[in-house]
């Protein structure tokens, strides 16, 4: 048996499906997923755009489900079950893993999606038949009646919200969300669940803003949003121009906490007096912690959103290209490419 692979490249060519041989043997903490449903990322988007940098050739894709079928020494428990997997594999040891608390910022990190084909089995990818995890990946299984579709972004956007939304002030009645994609409405459902009472997600966008209702948002655009009136501000659209409007909607004491920018052209142009005169706490997230991930699968689990209504009916793997462009579109909050076909 072997798996079948998208591979990329480089920027501005299309993925080629390959086949690649699973691996004979499993290292001790290691495990073989045969995955069910990927989503695309936009990290994945700009990487085929070329607006940034991966090794390659490789296989792109962190957001998946899938069914264990083979397991090293250490994770037997886990043969057979439906699961995901943290986005990040980390070394348990080093100062990141054990003081601070921030097993992605392992000093020895693994991302998934990330790592040249040459590197071990290539298997590092989820827009692939098959996924080879490390000892150090933080294993969630997949609630029965959630959809492969839900669960397979939840190890991405969702736990990284799931992180975000655990440093709101106190008190915390009124949030903003910069953003209408999926992040900014996972956060505003997380907020939600967390108990602030109104949740103002901004968007220049339509479409997107008009799943925030559903989401137990208020839609607006900026401008509309009164100065000084937010608790904590969430950007969320990967837009640097939008920081200043943020920081005139925090009131005094309020957190700004950033998510959005992973990109180098992000420079924030506020300045320095407006952070202090405000009394500001700004922070920034990158990624998230075991418990982050747990929680995410917890919450698509406990709460009836509809959550199946932000993803596409799935395409083929063989049809990877479709995708991208279909992402493009921001039709939906994420494309699903399914695996069996
Ligand atoms: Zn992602
Ligand atoms: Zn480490």
């Amino acid at each position: 048996m072997k798996a079948r692979a998208a591979i990329f490249d480089r920027a501005g060519q299309p993925c080629r499906i390959e086949e690649l041989p699973l691996p004979a043997r499993l290292n001790a903490g290691g495990l073989l997923v045969e995955i069910s449903v990927a989503t695309i990322c936009g990290s994945d988007l700009h990487t085929h755009a070329g607006r940034r940098t991966e090794p390659a050739p490789c296989v792109l894709g962190h957001e998946g489900v899938g069914r264990v079928i083979a397991v090293g020494e250490g994770r037997e428990g886990w043969l057979h079950r439906r699961i995901t997997w943290s986005s990040t594999d980390s070394c348990g040891v080093c100062p990141p893993c054990t003081e601070w608390q921030m097993p992605q910022k392992c000093e020895r990190v693994f991302k998934y999606g990330h790592a040249a084909l040459d590197e071990a089995s290539g298997l590092h990818g989820t827009y692939a038949t098959h996924i080879v995890l490390r000892a150090g990946t933080h294993l969630v299984e997949a609630p029965r009646h959630v959809p492969d579709a839900v669960v397979a972004s939840a190890n991405c956007s969702l736990a990284t919200m799931a992180n975000v939304t655990e440093h709101l002030p106190s008190p915390c009645h009124v949030a903003v969300v910069q953003g209408a994609g999926l992040l900014g409405l996972h956060g505003c459902a997380l907020l939600r669940a967390a108990g602030v009472r109104r949740v103002i997600v901004v968007d220049t966008d339509d479409v997107r803003l008009a799943r925030v209702a559903e989401f137990g948002g208020e839609a607006a655009i900026s401008g509309d949003v009164a100065s000084r009136l937010a608790d904590v501000v969430i950007e969320a659209a990967g837009e640097p121009s939008i920081v200043k409007e943020g920081m005139r909607m925090l009131r005094p004491g309020g957190h700004y906490l950033l998510v959005g920018m992973v990109h180098p052209d992000s420079a924030l142009g506020i300045t320095g007096e407006a952070v202090i005169r405000t009394c500001a706490s700004l922070r920034g997230f990158h990624n998230y912690a075991p418990r982050h991930l747990d929680r995410a699968v917890a919450f698509l689990s406990e709460s009836a959103l509809p959550w199946a209504s932000l993803v596409s009916p799935p395409l083929p793997l063989e049809h990877l290209e479709e995708g991208f462009a279909l992402s493009a579109t921001r039709r939906w909050a994420r494309v699903a490419v399914a695996m069996a076909w």
